[in-house]
């Protein structure tokens, strides 16, 4: 994700339950990623836990990107940038990341506004189930 000088006082985000979930998927941010990002429920996919991750972003939920973090590669903190707006999030491809799998992979691109311009990201990403949970490991190379 664009790192960048954080914006002072940008309020945060709070979506309504019944409005559609930043991930995509088109279903409710309460019964969506909500759930995930409170703790009520944990991603049952790699892709789930990718599209949460990018819905915490767009939510400005540091705490769940880093909760979804694998331990040995996660930062010690994490600023969002208050000044990017994320707009879209496509899915090009994944491998594994079931509940049949232990590592798996996600390769996506998201969008987001900046300053007056759009901009993207494209990662394909490596997640792996720890205890049983699924967590963001590293971009691939
Ligand atoms: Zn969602």
């Amino acid at each position: 994700m664009p790192r960048r000088r954080p914006a002072p006082s940008a309020p945060p985000a709070s979506p309504a339950a019944a409005a559609p979930c930043p991930c995509g998927l088109g279903a409710p941010y309460g019964e969506c990623c909500g759930p995930f990002h409170t703790g009520r429920s944990t991603a049952p996919t790699a892709e789930r836990l990718m599209r949460s991750r990018y819905a915490a972003f767009a939510v400005r939920d540091p705490a769940y990107l880093l909760r979804t973090w694998s331990a040995g590669t996660r930062p010690a903190q994490l600023q969002l940038d208050h000044a990017v707006r994320w707009t879209a999030l496509d899915i090009l491809a994944t491998t594994g990341g079931t509940a049949f799998h232990r590592e798996g992979t996600v390769e996506f691109t998201a969008h987001y506004r900046l300053d007056g311009h759009d901009g993207e990201q494209h990662e394909n990403s490596r997640f792996l189930r720890e205890h049983g949970h699924w967590v963001y490991v590293a971009p691939l190379p």
